[in-house]
């Protein structure tokens, strides 16, 4: 929107181009404005982030298969592996058993459900003590337990 006041749309005309010189400047700027606006800034985040959530994530999706997006994956799940490292342990030690045949898959423990279950792990030092899940009732205890 142009600027009625010519005075004001000549100095903020000058700030646009300052803007990119001054890039600390402006960065000291826009966390000034954050800090005085932070509950207002995160509603809008919030809001932002339920509305656009479909959209978000086929924007991750498809992100995930160019290069650098796999790059960026194998990095962060490198990184997972281990900050979680016992998790991580645990959950290989699981993968094998399975390979191997030492444990059995055994079908989703919610009543009704019939969908190929996941092992879910309450104690990451016991590899071999899993309930059995399928991924939605997985996820829906992983996030009761969060
Ligand atoms: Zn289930």
């Amino acid at each position: 929107m142009p600027y009625k006041d010519p005075e004001v749309a000549k100095q903020k005309a000058a700030e646009r181009r300052t803007r990119g010189n001054n890039r600390e400047i402006a960065k000291q700027r826009s966390k000034e404005w954050y800090e005085k606006n932070k509950k207002y800034a995160l509603e809008r985040q919030q809001t932002y982030y339920i509305e656009n959530k479909d959209e978000r994530l086929a924007y991750c999706r498809k992100w995930e298969k160019t290069e650098s997006g796999k790059v960026s994956r194998a990095k962060s799940n490198r990184k997972m592996y281990y900050k979680h490292h016992d998790r991580s342990l645990c959950r290989d030690r699981f993968k094998k058993a399975i390979k191997k045949g030492w444990l059995v898959r055994k079908p989703c423990e919610v009543e009704g459900c019939v969908d190929v279950a996941q092992g879910h792990h309450e104690d990451y030092s016991k590899p071999y003590e899993v309930r059995w899940l399928c991924d939605t009732h997985h996820k829906e205890i992983e996030g009761k337990l969060l």
